[in-house]
């Protein structure tokens, strides 16, 4: 489902280049549920940058599906983006103005996948059913980020990216949002790839990898 091959990334800074992937190779099965790990710094973000086409890697090849992303333009990356990833980040980039169900629908009507049904069942499972009227600045942080990957897995997307979605969540919540990710991952049969700083959590998905010194062993 997805592949990554031999990719490599340096950034410029100051007249200094900074190599963050030094050829890192990856391979997530459909369906499969990834959790990545990795000292702070050792290009986690970039590389599901890399991987979602929000930025270029200097060489090496990403597959997603049957389309290599390094093929396509800028217009293309955008609706990949749009119709078969799901992006989660720390930040839960709701949109104010919209309310729960709005934001909800956001990727979906944009998608032109919009599926009413799926996404109330989302909302139930989510626990967000009573809410759906409600704005973001009413919700508490664990609802916002219950939103975001309602949002995201409502178009049924291939691959969900997550960047230490709860990141900015308190450990009980942190955990209720993480456990409710990993089994509606498995509902919507799409594969996951995790960025966390918990070992434990990610001793719960499938597999558990991590990068060091720009590799993934
Ligand atoms: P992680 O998510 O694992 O904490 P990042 O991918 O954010 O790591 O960053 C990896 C390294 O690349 C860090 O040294 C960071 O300072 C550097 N870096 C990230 N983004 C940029 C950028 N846009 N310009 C220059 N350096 C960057
Ligand atoms: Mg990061």
């Amino acid at each position: 489902m997805l592949s990554v091959r031999n990719l490599t990334k340096a950034y410029r800074s100051a007249g200094e280049e900074i190599a963050v992937l030094r050829g890192v190779n990856l391979s997530v099965a459909s369906g499969e549920r990834v959790a990545l790990t990795g000292e702070s710094g050792s290009g986690k973000s970039t590389l599901l940058h890399l991987i979602a086409g929000l930025d270029r890697a200097d060489r090496g090849e990403i597959r997603i599906a049957d389309t290599s992303i390094s093929d396509l333009g800028d217009s293309g990356l955008a609706a990949l983006r749009r119709d078969r990833l799901g992006l989660v980040f720390q930040q839960f980039n709701l949109i104010p103005s919209l309310n729960v169900r709005d934001n909800l629908a956001f990727q979906s009507r944009i998608a032109g996948c919009h599926d009413a049904a799926w996404q109330s069942e989302l909302a139930e499972r989510l626990g967000l059913g009573g809410l759906l009227h409600r704005y973001p600045e009413q919700l508490s942080g664990g609802q916002q980020q219950r939103v975001a990957i309602g949002r995201a897995l409502a178009v049924r997307p291939l691959l969900l990216l997550a960047d230490e979605p709860t990141g900015n969540l308190d450990e009980a919540t942190a955990d209720d949002v993480l456990a409710l990710t990993r089994d509606l991952v498995a509902r919507t049969g799409c594969s996951l790839l995790m960025v966390t700083h918990s070992l434990r959590l990610a001793g719960t998905l499938d597999r558990h990898i991590n990068l060091t010194a720009g590799l993934i062993a």
